[in-house]
């Protein structure tokens, strides 16, 4: 049985396990000590139950417990990322290397630092949503201190390639920060393997409890060093103070564990729904286009433009199912999205666009009725477009004069 509406905005937030809510339930209540309090059980069991945490967090990434700081979300964790080394580093340089397409939490920290005199390149990406690595190796100087570069955009699901950054930032000296949000728990992440140094975690964005995030950072080969940019008790090894939000690291840390368990299973199953959900939108209407790199890509993101086709329009068509648009008016700004324009599509295409993400609790009658009901209301509102009429009666739209409106 179908239960409305559909969510298919995973990439947004996902709905909490259950099993991570039985598992956090404790520790609101009867097991309501402070992790810092050193003199009786109360503070050991919340201790105790942290260190738990720490080691199911670190041991999805490859990492070790004690790299693992907690934050309070991947905003926080990806501030406390740059802004900590600009700071710490400032005397080796002031130059960092990020890519045009990275989440806000990334790009406008980088305006901020602009504005305390560091220099940021923001690296262009190609059609298909990659950074270029030769661009990258050249933009490198003496003065780069950090390369900060996503795992997986939370639009168009595009994996940069991660080991090959790493590699060069190794050979250069240069630490490396990747924003994992949307990566971690979803496909096989290796901060070893890859030579990252820092990495940020939200716990909402895997079946976790909002609020709550990680930071990994490295302790060896090389040893980093941040800033704190919250001053108190000292928490986190002096990088992050605060008391401890213990049911929030409690659930983190299981959503952790079961995201390792059942990774391998569950991307596959969500890797053959997507691929369904995209060839029977294929099979059922022309002019749609998939925005970025199939071949990169998590498994369970889809990210099409629908030509001749209003994103919010579609939206209001489809409204029982929860999707996003690249379009206007979700955001604040007037703007369409910066990462689809990253990519070249123009702003007709990146207005037209949805972006479909699948999760843990996506079913397949779930996807055979959202591709068919998308279907169905994109030739409903293309019967309305005069422009779809003009194309499919063979007029090249490129060379139509507007009047300004
Ligand atoms: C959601 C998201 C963030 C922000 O995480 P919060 O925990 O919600 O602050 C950062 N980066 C990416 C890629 C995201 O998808």
């Amino acid at each position: 049985m179908l239960k409305f509406p559909i969510y298919m905005d995973y990439h947004a937030t996902t709905p909490m396990d259950p099993r991570v809510l039985e598992a956090m339930a404790p520790y609101f209540t009867s097991r309501f000590g402070n992790a810092a309090s050193r003199n009786h059980s109360f503070g050991w069991e919340a201790e105790e139950a942290v260190e738990k945490a720490r080691r199911q967090v670190a041991d999805l990434i490859g990492a070790s417990a004690k790299e693992i700081v907690w934050t309070s979300g991947a905003t926080e964790s990806n501030n406390l990322a740059l802004k900590g080394v600009a700071e710490m580093y400032a005397e080796r340089g002031n130059h960092i290397i990020t890519a045009a397409t990275e989440h806000k939490a990334v790009l406008d920290t980088c305006k901020r630092l602009e504005k305390h005199g560091c220099r940021i390149s923001y690296l262009p990406v190609t059609a298909s949503g990659l950074i270029d690595l030769d661009m990258l190796r050249e933009s490198i100087t003496d003065k780069t201190i950090l390369i900060s570069i996503m795992y997986a955009n939370n639009e168009i699901g595009v994996l940069q390639p991660i080991g090959e950054i790493g590699r060069i930032a190794r050979e250069k000296g240069v630490l490396f920060h990747v924003d994992a949000v949307q990566a971690v728990g979803k496909i096989p992440v290796n901060v070893l393997a890859d030579n990252i140094d820092i990495l940020s975690i939200s716990a909402h964005k895997l079946y976790g409890p909002k609020g709550v995030g990680a930071l990994y950072v490295r302790r060896k080969n090389p040893r980093v060093q941040l800033t704190a940019q919250m001053d108190g008790g000292g928490h986190e090894r002096g990088m992050r103070s605060g008391t401890l939000n213990v049911p929030g690291i409690v659930g983190l840390g299981e959503a952790c564990a079961i995201c390792q368990k059942e990774m391998p299973e569950e991307s596959a199953r969500l890797g053959r729904l997507r691929d369904k959900l995209r060839d029977s939108l294929f099979g059922g209407l022309d002019e749609v286009y998939i925005n970025g790199a199939m071949d990169h890509r998590l498994p369970h993101n889809l990210n099409i433009s629908f030509a001749f086709v209003e994103g919010e329009s579609l939206l209001m068509g489809i409204n029982d199912v929860a999707v996003s648009s690249g379009s206007a008016c979700t955001s604040a700004t007037l703007e369409p999205s910066y990462v689809l324009k990253a990519l070249g599509a123009g702003d007709d295409l990146a207005h037209s666009s949805i972006r479909f993400g699948l999760g843990r609790f996506t079913t397949e009658e779930e996807v055979d009725y959202v591709s068919g009901k998308v279907t169905e209301v994109v030739k409903k509102l293309r019967e309305l477009s005069p422009l779809y009429e003009m194309y499919k009666e063979g007029v090249d739209i490129s060379k139509v004069q507007w009047a300004a409106h």
